[in-house]
């Protein structure tokens, strides 16, 4: 089953509103396992709207159309159905007895300018909308069918949910399945390596396979359209295995999972507790350990220190501190990390030292040390990050993550 959404609204083009009915139309389609190849958004105008109709009909089979059913000049989109299709529109019993109903409801007379909402084009339903006073129309024409919902979020997923999919329950009881998705969060590796090792995988046209990149991380899709659930789960579950094979020690987790609270779970069930010298990267570390709720539980404390500027350090805290960063970031991100566990009396200790390098373009670079001190183990590493210091402090704090995440597997 083929769909195509037509979103309407000058204020979606305008970027006034975010488009939040597609989420939520989009996620309900996946999950009836039907196709949708074009997502379309027009303004409140009549001809290009009633285009796009004949359009996503030429290459759809269940065509969505969302807002413009309001009772003002701008809300074209019954017009523009009929128009699309050359059928009348004829006041529908029916509907006029949605429109009515919300007035009495009220107590208040209903405008002349609500008559409209109960237009509908000949051949079709309406659907009922208990909160607002558009009713929703399903029209079924040349083998095609037609949903018209109104653009109000609330309306919208109400009407959604309570009504257009029960019909197409109903109505395609053959052509339902599900389209399900897992996604898998890769750290510690760019996108090109990603490419190169998963090589042949990515072009698998079942399940298929598709990696977007985040901040610090890969996410990567996997989706399989199946009858059920749970045969979607065991296509994906056999493709999985060959991706985390070839990510080895990649993988951190998937779906919900983050970072800090995979970190976190790993230093609870180990029982360590972590504490934390941030001369780099300004309290992002602590931040990720105290917004996630198990992480949380395993953050002992930690210092924070704006640059480098070990002046500000508790005395005797660490005896080298004024070489701090003199051309030996890494030994002093060593010292430091052994230092704060030390003083904390935690597991675990994490620093990172960094500093500014000249740099012939116009972006910063920063050199920076990342160290992390595991009950006397100490892992470093030295690393360079571009872009403002807002940023390149946010990569080094994952970087020093996926550096622990390593050591806790
Ligand atoms: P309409 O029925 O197009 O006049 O829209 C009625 C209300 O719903 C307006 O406040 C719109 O901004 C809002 N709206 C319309 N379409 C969407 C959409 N796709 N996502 C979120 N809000 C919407
Ligand atoms: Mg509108």
């Amino acid at each position: 089953m083929i769909t195509e959404i037509i979103f309407t609204g000058t204020e979606l083009l305008l970027g006034q509103i975010l488009n939040t009915n597609a989420q939520y139309l989009q996620q309900a389609l996946a999950s009836l396992g039907f196709d949708l190849y074009h997502q379309v958004t027009v303004g409140d105008n009549l001809e290009r709207c009633a285009e796009a109709i004949r359009q996503a009909a030429a290459r759809a089979d269940l065509i969505f159309i969302g807002g413009g059913l309001g009772p003002t000049g701008d809300d074209i989109s019954r017009e523009a159905l009929g128009m699309a299709l050359g059928l009348p529109l004829v006041q529908d019993p029916a509907a006029l007895a949605i429109v009515r109903r919300f007035y009495l409801a009220r107590n208040i007379p209903m405008p002349d300018a609500n008559l409209k909402q109960a237009l509908i084009p000949a051949g079709g339903m309406a659907l009922d909308n208990p909160i607002g006073t558009a009713p929703g129309i399903v029209l079924e024409h040349s083998g095609k069918t037609f949903f018209l919902l109104p653009g109000p979020p609330a309306e919208f997923n109400k009407m959604l949910d309570e009504q257009v999919i029960p019909y197409l329950q109903r109505r395609f009881p053959d052509q339902l399945a599900t389209i399900h998705s897992r996604v898998l969060k890769i750290c510690g590796m760019g996108e090109s390596v990603l490419v190169e090792r998963l090589g042949e995988l990515l072009n698998s046209s079942y399940p298929t396979v598709a990696p977007c990149a985040k901040e610090g991380e890969i996410h990567l899709r996997i989706t399989a359209k199946a009858a059920s659930k749970e045969a979607a789960v065991w296509f994906i579950g056999e493709m999985e295995r060959a991706v985390r094979e070839r990510l080895q020690g990649h993988v951190y987790g998937m779906d919900e999972d983050t970072l800090p609270a995979v970190v976190g779970r790993l230093l609870l069930q180990g029982g360590r507790q972590i504490s934390l010298l941030e001369a780099f990267t300004g309290g992002q570390l602590a931040h990720m350990f105290v917004s996630d709720p198990t992480a949380a539980q395993t953050f002992r404390g930690g210092l924070v220190l704006p640059g480098n500027q070990p002046g500000l350090l508790p005395s005797g805290f660490f005896q080298g501190a004024n070489t701090l960063l003199d051309g030996h970031g890494k030994e002093v991100a060593a010292q430091m990390a052994a230092a704060v566990r030390r003083y904390f009396g935690s597991g675990v200790g994490i620093a990172t030292v960094g500093a500014e390098l000249p740099s012939e373009y116009s972006r910063h670079q920063y050199q920076v040390g990342i160290a992390v001190d595991f009950e006397g183990n100490c892992q470093v590493q030295e690393m360079l990050f571009w872009g403002n210091t807002s940023q390149a402090a946010q990569r080094a704090a994952g970087t020093a993550l996926f550096l622990l995440w390593q050591i806790l597997r």
